[in-house]
């Protein structure tokens, strides 16, 4: 620890030493599907709690309105937690973003309910590494920053939302809005088991395409029905052929159509586009439409496209590539060797990315099997991690 001057070493020692694991305990221990909002507003509330002992102000921002698609085609309001958003020192001329999630994948009915010592260094439990592990590794950085005499440089926001598993649709915007004029993001989901983090991240964009014929007796009368099942499956075949160098396209799910008499007057189609790069979410888009005006036309039906490109690519860029040498170089003055690789899995880093903010998205604990009955957390990552994300923060904030 040579390399670091008095005040990084104070800072790292006393992250590393906070009491991270009963706070990851306690937390896991309650269940915070996205779907379950009474056990969000527990979670949230732990964490108002905890992250409300920074200073500064604390919010909990009310979600977005979001419509979800049913099986009869038409709109629905899909309910969300609220999101928490602590804003320190607005008027700094230096700030920083800090995400995580409060939300798991794992609903309220989920038999993987409960936080287990599997070993010496190893916690089992839902979300302990994706993320509540790392809201522990953010919460003690950020109260070792504060306790350092390099806090007064810097203002920052935490956001910490709760439907990033889900897409985070009703929490877009507020990551968009949190992102703006800030100089890094730091994001905390868990890094590889091996402290590997993630580093280029291709998008996501998720669509369901409702199609509305007319239903006619299949023998009576089937040339005055339209199908829309014909019709979807046409353009599921259309749809798959726009897979490309820089996309790929899954077909997921149609429902619709009924009795085998009757020719069906709904089919409704869900297909999710993996883009890698910014043209294949133009190309592709344009493309989708003009393919559902092409059937809608030529089967006389109706086509609705609801749905967007959620979560756009994060390719690395210079700001990215300087962020992450920050990251590197830090870690190799703990002694940490940490390298990156490229991953088709997506995260809010991705939207930070898209707002222009350079971002390191996986400065959570090591842990793995995430999104799985077998998660784990790697005990030991996390002062290893508050002391990499606390000698990140001071060198981004001590930077000229
Ligand atoms: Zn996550």
């Amino acid at each position: 620890m040579e390399r670091l001057n008095t005040i990084e070493r104070d800072a790292v020692a006393s992250a590393a030493a906070y009491p991270m694991l009963p706070l990851v305990e306690d937390w896991a221990a309650i269940n915070s599907g996205t779907r379950n909002l009474a056990g969000l507003a527990t979670m949230a509330d732990r964490l108002a709690e905890h992250f409300g002992s920074l200073p500064g102000k604390l919010t909990m921002v009310e979600p977005e309105p979001v419509e979800r698609i049913g099986r009869d085609g038409s709109p629905a309001p899909l309910a969300h937690g609220r999101h928490l958003l602590l804003s320190v020192r607005p008027n700094a001329p230096r700030r920083m973003l800090f995400t995580g999630h409060m939300d798991t994948v794992y609903p309220v009915d989920h038999p993987f309910q409960t936080v287990t010592r599997l070993d010496d260094n190893r916690l089992g439990g839902p979300g302990v590494a994706d993320m509540k592990g790392g809201l522990a590794v953010l919460l003690s950085a950020l109260t070792a920053v504060e306790a350092s005499p390099a806090a007064e440089r810097f203002g920052y926001d935490v956001l910490i939302n709760s439907d990033e598993e889900t897409g985070s649709a009703s929490s877009a915007a507020l990551i968009a809005k949190s992102a703006s004029g800030k100089v890094a993001a730091l994001t905390y989901e868990p890094a590889l088991p091996d402290g590997t983090l993630a580093g280029a991240r291709g998008g996501t964009g998720n669509f369901t395409i409702v199609v509305r014929g007319r239903s006619a007796h299949a023998g009576r009368n089937p040339e005055e029905g339209r199908n829309a099942i014909v019709a979807a499956a046409r353009i599921t075949l259309e749809l798959s052929q726009l897979a490309a160098d820089d996309i790929t396209v899954n077909p997921a799910r149609i429902d619709g159509g009924g009795p085998n008499n009757v020719v069906p007057d709904l089919a409704v189609l869900h297909v999710n586009f993996r883009p890698r790069a910014l043209a294949a979410i133009e190309r592709t888009g344009a493309a989708m439409k003009a393919i559902a005006e092409r059937i809608a036309a030529e089967h006389d039906v109706s086509v609705e496209v609801h749905g967007s490109f959620n979560r756009p690519p994060k390719p690395i860029d210079t700001g990215a590539a300087a962020l992450f040498e920050t990251v590197r170089s830090a870690g190799a003055d703990l002694g940490l060797s940490i390298g990156w690789r490229a991953t088709g899995g997506v995260c809010d880093g991705n939207n930070i990315a898209a707002a222009g903010v350079p971002v390191v998205d996986t400065m959570g604990v090591r842990g793995g099997a995430i999104h799985s009955a077998d998660e784990y957390m790697l005990i030991d990552s996390l002062p290893e991690r508050a002391g990499l994300s606390t000698l990140t923060i001071l060198r981004i904030i001590g930077a000229a």
